[in-house]
């Protein structure tokens, strides 16, 4: 950290054009919140309106809320509300299920709209895309195949193989690895495939533009840097010229034309409804609702350009200390995380026990990797500053030894 000093810092808090969204947010005293990419801090007008939504919307106005309340449409009222943070139409968007379950429908859907039968997906993907994927391949009769993305094979997969739909995380949730999605996805359909993108850790964290990309279809949870809350109900893409021919599996009375026909046959609805299924998680809507009200105050241009000054300066931080990075240091292919690499073996989890001890709260991932969520909306420059003192401090003094930091907890 020579290359910056804490009065530099502050100086940098006190021109930042995001810093009064920092009050829209609650956050504990004492706490150096740099896992905003796993679960993104409570806006300060959740609680109230969550209450409001309880107490009046479910306690006073009983089921008129439908109607008067706007419950029916929510998918549609936050998917529009989500569709400016990743370049789409508001009309493309819904907000429903979770992300494991959107993407068995989109997956299943691109399938049902190709001749071909393989589902290309990457090597190192979250796990629930590995299985939604090989679930969703297994039940249509197509075979799912696994690439490195960020290297030759995956334009020689799609190159030799007839690949109906190709699979991919915008940015990899351990390295922090931005994929460069215009370009994969002009040459998956110079392949002659769709295109999947799962955006969950990259809504919020970087500008994209599905629309201006041509992406087919995405999704993508809104409980990481949209701020949502625990479990939020999650987002699905789908482009307007796929609308028509889309058929998803999971066709529930939500996504029919005319549900209050009660009909028994089922017919889609015309545009994104028809990727509804059920009910929503109402309670939990009106929480998300919150968080993307903050979100609609904020300039994604400027969340960017904070987001790269803050991770350059955990990076350079690492760097003189010798801790490696799996995090690339070209901005154009960095999302909004650092990861690093424990400086031995087994010592990923204790390092960020330790930290998390001294406050700064990041979180580990095997095989042993420390991820740092770097969220512009709530931090300060002088909270990256004061988290880069702690991880050397930490590291330095071999504080992270003691036995207590040791014992493993079910979440990681
Ligand atoms: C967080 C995350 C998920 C979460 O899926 P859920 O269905 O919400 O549990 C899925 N995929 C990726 C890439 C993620 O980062």
């Amino acid at each position: 950290m020579t290359s910056i000093t804490r009065e530099e810092c502050v100086a940098l808090d006190a021109a930042d054009p995001l810093a009064a969204l920092r009050d829209e947010f609650f956050l504990p005293e004492g706490v150096i919140y740099l896992d905003g990419n796993s679960l993104g801090a409570l806006p300060r007008s959740t609680p109230d309106r969550v209450a409001d939504m309880i107490e009046r919307e479910w306690g006073r106005d009983l089921i008129r809320s439908w109607n008067e309340a706007g419950w029916w449409d929510k998918p549609r009222t936050l998917g529009a509300k989500v569709a400016p943070l990743i370049g789409a139409g508001p009309d493309e968007v819904v907000v429903g299920d979770g992300t494991s379950t959107n993407l068995f429908k989109v997956v299943v859907a691109a399938l049902r709209m190709s001749e071909r039968n393989v589902v290309l997906g990457e090597r190192g993907n979250f796990p629930t895309d590995l299985y939604i994927t090989e679930g969703a391949a297994t039940l249509t009769g197509a075979v799912h195949r696994r690439v490195d993305p960020d290297s030759a094979e995956l334009s020689a997969a799609l190159a030799e193989e007839d690949v109906a739909v190709l699979t991919l995380s915008h940015v990899d949730y351990r390295s922090g690895t931005l994929r460069n999605m215009p370009a994969i996805t002009r040459l998956a359909h110079e392949h002659g495939a769709l295109v999947v993108w799962d955006l969950c850790h990259s809504a919020g964290a970087v500008p994209m533009d599905l629309s201006d990309s041509d992406v087919d279809f995405a999704v993508g949870c809104t409980y990481k840097y949209l701020n949502g809350g625990p479990g939020a109900p999650a987002f699905l893409y789908a482009a307007r010229r796929h609308h028509a021919a889309a058929q998803q599996p999971l066709s529930g009375w939500h996504g029919h034309a005319r549900p209050f026909d009660f009909s028994s046959e089922y017919e889609p609805a015309a545009g994104v409804s028809r990727f509804l299924s059920g009910s929503q998680p109402i309670v939990a809507d009106a929480a998300l609702e919150s968080g993307l009200d903050v979100w609609a105050k904020a300039d994604m241009e400027q969340v960017r350009s904070k987001s790269l000054h803050m991770t350059d300066m955990f990076l350079a931080a690492a760097a003189e200390i010798d801790i490696e990075t799996i995090t690339p240091t070209e901005h154009a292919r960095r999302g909004s995380q650092v990861a690093l690499i424990a400086p031995e073996e087994g010592a990923g989890y204790p390092i960020v026990q330790a930290l998390i001890a001294r406050g700064v709260i990041g979180d580990f991932r095997d095989p042993d990797v420390m991820r740092f969520g770097f969220t512009p909306l709530y931090l300060r420059y002088v909270d990256v500053f004061d988290a880069a003192r702690a991880l050397v401090k930490v590291v330095t003094t071999d504080e992270w030894r003691q036995e207590r930091f040791a014992q493993r907890a079910q979440v990681t």
